[in-house]
């Protein structure tokens, strides 16, 4: 981290900046310009609150030369993290596909779907339990039934399930679920992602409605500070001024994540668009910039979905979608396990 040290400080002043520094552990390095001092901080800058330093009476200017995060960040370890979840591999030359519905319904919604997706080539089951809907008079899914209805549907395809989380509370029910998820609204809900950073299990961490790459980094970060590595990224979307699709899918953070960070990102083309008829074109784009796989919404039913039945496509659709997808991964250097 640099700083430029105004014109007019006094002695005094920077002597005390200079032993705060100190005494956090870092070093500092000065040099004193006709028209200004320029001071080096070097060490572990994470531990400095950037907006503190630059609000301080002294300071002109800051700049961070390396980034806020170090296990994430590809610089500390260049080669790409693979996650594997039963057949599934995220990251390296791999691609995965993670398929289902918004929200389990019923024993018979999950399983027709599950048995559909996998013969396509899905290698994992996605499916809400619990929902975080917009309005409380809304189906908020059905909670502990679900998660029992998406391990009878593990059961009958062995797909690994995955599955959204909403309060640390519930941890104790999610203790057979493969992959959990922490939803957009929930990404910088930071004693969540603690707790899940003390678990053993692989983390889908969803891209918030309104955040910027560094800060879904620094999310991940807070997983991984706890000892757990298996994050898994999810750009779906984010909030933009366009409202003819539900959200903008942000395509540049896939090749921009992987080139600052080592974790796998995967895209869900469904929350990014809302729209089922862009699930294809999405997805291939997705493949195409060379995302490590897709989370894609998938219902036996459409029309008569409880949540999110217009970005839903059907299992015929979603089995077009991985043919063609078959056709691009080579061109990116990922290999079809499907
Ligand atoms: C979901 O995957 O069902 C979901 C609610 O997604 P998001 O958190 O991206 O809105
Ligand atoms: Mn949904």
């Amino acid at each position: 981290m640099i700083l430029v040290i105004k014109n007019d400080s006094q002695k005094r002043q920077l002597d005390n900046l200079i032993s705060w520094i100190k005494s956090l552990g870092l070093n500092v390095h000065l040099s004193h310009g006709e028209n200004s001092t320029i001071m080096g901080i070097i060490g572990d800058t994470s531990l400095l609150d950037i907006d503190l330093v630059s609000s301080l009476d002294i300071v002109e200017t800051v700049k961070r030369i390396s980034e806020p995060y170090k296990k994430s960040n590809r610089k500390f370890h260049p080669q790409d993290t693979i996650i594997q979840v039963a057949d599934a591999k995220f990251g390296g030359n791999n691609f995965a596909v993670i398929a289902g519905p918004c929200s389990v319904e019923n024993e018979e919604q999950i399983i027709s779907i599950a048995v559909d997706v996998k013969a396509a080539g899905a290698t994992a089951l996605r499916g809400g339990a619990f929902k975080p809907r917009t309005s409380p008079y809304a189906f908020q899914g059905l909670r502990a039934d679900g998660i029992r209805l998406l391990l009878l549907a593990k059961a009958e395809t062995s797909l690994p399930i995955v599955t959204e989380i909403m309060s640390v509370t519930h941890l104790d029910m999610f203790s057979d679920v493969d992959v959990i998820q922490v939803g957009a609204r929930n990404m910088q809900n930071f004693e969540l992602l603690k707790e899940l950073g003390r678990s053993n299990k692989p983390i889908l961490l969803k891209r918030g409605l309104a955040n910027t790459m560094e800060e879904w980094i620094m999310s991940a970060e807070y997983i991984m500070a706890e000892g757990n590595n298996r994050v898994i990224l999810c750009e779906r979307g984010i909030r933009t001024f366009e409202h003819y699709t539900r959200n903008t899918l942000d395509l540049s953070a896939i090749p921009l994540i992987k080139e600052l960070t080592h974790l796998p990102v995967i895209v869900d083309p469904s929350h990014a668009s809302g729209l089922a008829r862009l699930v294809a074109p999405l997805s291939l784009a997705s493949a195409g910039v060379g995302s490590d796989g897709l989370i894609i919404e998938v219902h036996n039913n459409p029309e008569k979905a409880l949540c999110d039945g217009p970005q839903c496509i059907r299992p015929n659709q979603f089995a077009d979608i991985m043919r063609r997808i078959r056709v691009i991964l080579p061109l990116v250097g990922k290999e079809s396990a499907f």
